[in-house]
């Protein structure tokens, strides 16, 4: 098929090339799904011999910041995403001059920073988690003063997998708490007790279609996600206002691509925004076995312009990180039978890092 450029309607041909800036396994699992839609992908990403880029027609190894490598890149792709969000400003900007960007850059300026994140999920009158800004230590002081203790402290800015976030007890050193953060900012968090976490990731299309995937479970372990449900054990009533949550906020920011939305259950029963990412989330996983679009799939559909796959699920399905060594147990997992086992190619293991996953499926109601 011959290749068109992407317009602001028209569905990119199958042939055309898609521009993925950041090399990890979202990338990867990214490109593998453009490829079964007959697309290509060009990876932009600073570390050689990147998980995306080993699956992918072509890599760029440059820093995000680099305007000749970028304007190189945006010439030689059709439309331009991402697998992650933390890319700078001028550097989104000088590809927009070139390419169609999907998601564009207010999905990515929203979701960099937690404060105008929260603010903006706050504006559209969904509950988050309390917060209140620090710019400083004594900014801290006050703030803990009035959401009081115990609270968690989180850079605003580059935190993921609990980097950045510094929990104030009843006996935290504050001027410490502020050193351990890390960053010129910070926003203090009330510590939610916990029922449950949920995510739902919603895909929105060029046309502004909205394809919702059933809310899931989420367990954390050292902050970093352990296993994903689905469907979250919750009732239809939470189910729906947790989707309900995640189109407002994907229609909200206009957003062409996906949304990740990650929530608090309360123990009252009230659910919460934690936080958001415009891109494919590791707990989205599981779709990739258990319906017949899965996350990346839609990802592909969404930013090429093309119909929005389904995402009934046909069967349930619990995730599980392989982190670290996790991953060792690759050859018992590859022989146990109905395990969907994904490897990220990554050439060191270290600990805490995101190796692959395993998706086992059950039918539907009987896990
Ligand atoms: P985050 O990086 O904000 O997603 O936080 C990582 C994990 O830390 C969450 O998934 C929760 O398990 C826990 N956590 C973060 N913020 C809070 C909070 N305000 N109250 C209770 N637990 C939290």
């Amino acid at each position: 098929m011959s290749r068109n450029t992407a317009s602001a309607t028209a569905p990119l041909a199958p042939g055309s090339t898609i521009g993925i800036l950041g090399g990890g396994q979202l990338g990867r699992m990214t490109a593998m799904a453009a490829a079964q839609l007959g697309y290509r992908c060009h990876i932009f990403a600073p570390e050689t011999d990147c998980p995306a880029a080993q699956v992918s027609a072509a890599a760029t190894i440059a820093a995000y910041e680099d305007r000749d490598a970028l304007a190189a890149f945006a010439a030689a792709v059709d439309v331009v995403t991402f697998e992650f969000e933390n890319v700078p400003h001028e550097s989104v900007e000088l590809l927009s001059r070139a390419v169609p960007v999907r998601p564009g850059w207010d999905a990515l300026r929203i979701s960099q920073d937690r404060g105008v994140e929260k603010d903006f999920i706050a504006g559209l009158g969904i509950a988050t988690t309390p917060y209140a800004r620090a710019g400083s230590v004594g900014e801290l002081r006050d703030v803990v003063e009035t959401l009081g203790r115990p609270s968690v402290l989180k850079t605003t800015r580059m935190g993921y997998d609990g980097k950045g976030q510094v929990l104030i007890g009843p006996d935290s050193d504050l001027d410490e708490a502020w050193v351990q953060m890390a960053s010129g900012t910070g926003i203090l968090e009330a510590f939610v007790d916990l029922e449950k976490e949920l995510s739902v990731i919603v895909a929105r299309g060029l046309d502004g279609a909205l394809a919702t995937y059933p809310a899931v479970e989420n367990v954390h372990r050292n902050h970093i996600l352990h296993t994903t449900t689905a469907p979250a054990a919750i009732s239809e009533a939470l189910a729906a206002e947790a989707q309900g949550v995640a189109e407002r906020i994907a229609q909200a920011m206009d957003l062409t691509g996906l949304l990740a939305v990650e929530m608090f259950v309360t123990r009252d029963g009230r659910l919460l925004v934690n936080e958001i990412a415009p891109r494919p989330h590791n707990s989205g996983h599981w779709t990739m076995d258990a319906c017949v679009c899965g996350q990346f799939e839609q990802l592909v559909r969404a930013v090429c312009g093309l119909p929005l796959g389904s995402t009934v699920p046909h069967s349930d399905a619990v995730m599980t990180n392989l982190i670290g060594d996790d991953v060792n147990a690759w050859a018992a997992l590859a022989a146990e039978p109905g395990a969907c086992l994904h490897l990220y190619g990554k050439a060191e293991t270290r600990p805490g890092r995101k190796m692959g996953h395993v998706t086992r499926l059950t039918p539907k109601g009987k896990g």
